[in-house]
């Protein structure tokens, strides 16, 4: 409550100064962090929205100067909340959705869907981004977690990313300038807000690239346990095994905790398969890298993030 108060008071503070409009963001309390993330559960937050890239560029750093906790939310697969929620602020780009295409390039705000990137590249008959099709979160998680699928990840086709720093500092972070490693990037490193990506794309034909998505997503519903919320992939890709198929050797397929499950369709997956808290999914998470540990010898690392 008193980060919340803290907060609002800096966006008072920058409206009196003239800097910013109060039409130019929103203030939402008690949020159900259940209803913003992909594995549905988690408590309460306070959610803030700008809904200009001003309002962005110029409360972020005030925030973090403050030292109120912010945590960044995009469209939050790849997440997990925890059932006491969030005390600190949750800043949320979700309402910045500009996009557009210049040549083979498009640009696109961090709060535009990765999948209505690849329709808009398709549509202006640009290949590179079919592999985005299907991913459920943002463009500004894709470049924060370099995501990626099938055959691309999001290091392959940025060309570069604006985004500010805790300090204030508005910064163009251009190719290698991003640091992308697997599921790795700067960002995570140096707390920058992403506001928006430059995507680099090769002139393709419309047909051959709706097939590849189209296939893309027809393998995704055949594997992975859509019917059911997840963050996707909950562990990372570890050196010389695929995760999932340890898991599965393990036979860990079903395992349960209260309402979370490792699914029975993609070991990789755990999901909730009916009232899960967070809790039961921290606890199993626990229990497979216990397991796996135990019997291989192997540390593997949870890709999704807990917003703390
Ligand atoms: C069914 C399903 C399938 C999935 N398949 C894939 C897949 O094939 N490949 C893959 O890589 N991932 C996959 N994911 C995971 C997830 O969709 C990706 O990691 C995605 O890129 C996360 O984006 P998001 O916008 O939801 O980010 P969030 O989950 O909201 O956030 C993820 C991290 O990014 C940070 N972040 C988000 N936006 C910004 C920003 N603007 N500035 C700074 N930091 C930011 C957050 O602080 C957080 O640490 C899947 C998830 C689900 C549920």
């Amino acid at each position: 409550m008193l980060n919340f108060q803290t907060a609002r008071e800096i966006t008072s503070r920058l409206c009196r100064e003239k800097k910013l409009s109060e039409s130019e963001f929103e203030w939402k309390e008690s949020v159900s962090l259940a209803s913003l993330t992909s594995f549905k559960t988690g408590g309460n937050a306070t959610v803030f929205y700008p809904l200009t890239e001003k309002a962005a560029t110029l409360s972020y750093p005030a925030f973090c100067k403050a030292g109120l906790p912010v945590f960044v939310l995009g469209g939050g697969t790849n997440v997990i909340a925890r059932d006491e929620g969030y005390g600190g602020i949750l800043f949320s780009l979700a309402k910045l959705k500009e996009i557009s295409v210049s040549g083979n390039r498009i640009t696109a705000q961090s709060g535009v869907p990765v999948t209505a990137l690849a329709s808009l590249a398709r549509k202006n008959a640009l290949a590179g981004a079919e592999f985005l099709y299907g991913i459920p979160g943002t463009v500004g998680g894709a470049v924060f977690m370099n995501a990626g699928a099938y055959d691309g990840e999001t290091k392959d086709i940025v060309c570069e990313a604006r985004a500010v720093l805790p300090d204030g500092t508005i910064q163009i972070f251009a190719g290698a300038a991003c640091g992308f490693g697997y599921r790795n990037s700067v960002f995570i490193e140096n707390r920058a807000l992403i506001l928006s990506a430059v995507f680099s794309l090769q002139t393709g034909n419309e047909e051959k690239i709706r097939e590849k998505m189209e296939d893309f997503m027809a393998r995704r519903r055949e594997k992975q346990p859509l019917e059911f919320p997840s963050a996707g992939s909950t562990f990372k890709r570890c050196e010389g095994y695929f995760t999932a198929k340890l898991i599965d050797d393990l036979g860990l397929k079903g395992a349960r905790v209260g309402g979370a499950m490792v699914s029975e369709k993609h070991a990789g997956f755990i999901i909730n398969y009916g009232h899960a808290t967070s809790a039961d999914i921290f606890a199993l998470i626990e229990k497979v890298k216990a397991a796996v540990w135990e019997k291989k010898k192997i540390a593997i690392e949870c890709e999704v993030r807990t917003i703390e």
